[in-house]
């Protein structure tokens, strides 16, 4: 990657002498789809700078944890606080919150009739009222950031799907999120795209962001992960270090998944 100016990430270091509120905080929240019970009983304190990886059986409910944290989804019971306010049901407060959480999902969800630069620069002239050339000039920085400056012209049909990936991610950075929820980013991609994207995180986590990132790439989560949360079933069923969820978890169930997917 080369060389760039450093990103207007927002400040993440938490003073002692001032504590800060956790970036997420999550209190039992439950969500039922129908008579589904899909999220149980879920708690979840994410710190500022704090990397969560989550991991769990098809069906266990990340990605609707996920769509409930960036408000795709309205919960049940519970509540959610992001950088302690909580998640607002609707109008200017919402699209506010949409700022704060970016999302990247597992299909790249780019608009198919813009160009990346223009994908990259349509929240900030929306949403945030940037002037067109602000938004420009930052939207080249970021996709010069995530290694593709020189795709700025070109459609996301003409990018292989790790480029599109990370022209996603650019396009989310340029709301300038306090939290990047992530949800499997890599699984929809060829074996040999999945380092780019990858690499492009780590370097996120490196430089403090928030992140929630639902994956079941390990050496990610080695890389990069402060924690591990392991779901099973729509509840949270164990949380560790990388170090000790891989090696040695505590759970049968987590045991049984990890069998699987190793
Ligand atoms: P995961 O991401 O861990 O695979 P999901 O959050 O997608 O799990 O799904 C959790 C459960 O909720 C699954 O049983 C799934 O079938 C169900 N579910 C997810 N989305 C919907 C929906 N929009 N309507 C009804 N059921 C849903
Ligand atoms: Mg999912």
């Amino acid at each position: 990657m080369s060389a760039s100016p450093p990103l207007d990430l927002p400040r993440q270091t938490a003073r002692a002498d001032r504590p800060e509120p956790p970036m997420v905080a999550v209190r039992q929240l439950n969500k039922w789809f129908g008579d589904h019970h899909v999220l149980k009983d879920v708690d979840l304190e994410v710190a500022a700078g704090e990397v969560v990886v989550v991991v769990g059986p098809s069906g266990s409910g990340k990605s609707t944890l996920c769509r409930c944290l960036n408000r795709l989804e309205v919960a049940g019971q519970g509540s959610i606080d992001i950088d302690g306010r909580p998640l607002p049901a609707e109008g200017r407060e919402l699209a506010r919150l949409r700022a704060d959480v970016g999302m990247v999902f597992q299909s790249f969800n780019l608009f198919g009739h813009r160009t990346v630069l223009e994908n990259v620069m349509l929240g900030p002239t929306k949403v945030r009222r940037m002037s067109k050339s602000e938004a420009r000039a930052e939207a080249l920085a970021l996709l010069d950031r995530v290694g593709i400056r020189d795709k700025a012209d070109n459609y996301p049909a003409e990018l292989s799907g790790g480029q599109q990936q990370r022209a996603a991610i650019a396009r989310a950075l340029a709301m300038h999120p306090k939290v990047m929820l992530f949800d499997e980013p890599t699984s929809a991609l060829d074996p040999e795209m999945v380092n780019e994207v990858l690499d492009v995180m780590v370097s996120l986590a490196a430089e403090g962001m928030t992140m929630i990132v639902v994956t079941h790439e390990m050496g990610f989560a080695r890389r990069a992960a402060d924690r591990v949360i392991f779901m099973d079933d729509g509840r949270i069923v164990e949380t560790g270090t990388p170090d000790e969820f891989f090696s040695a978890p505590r759970t049968e169930r987590a045991r049984d998944f990890l069998s699987k997917i190793l």
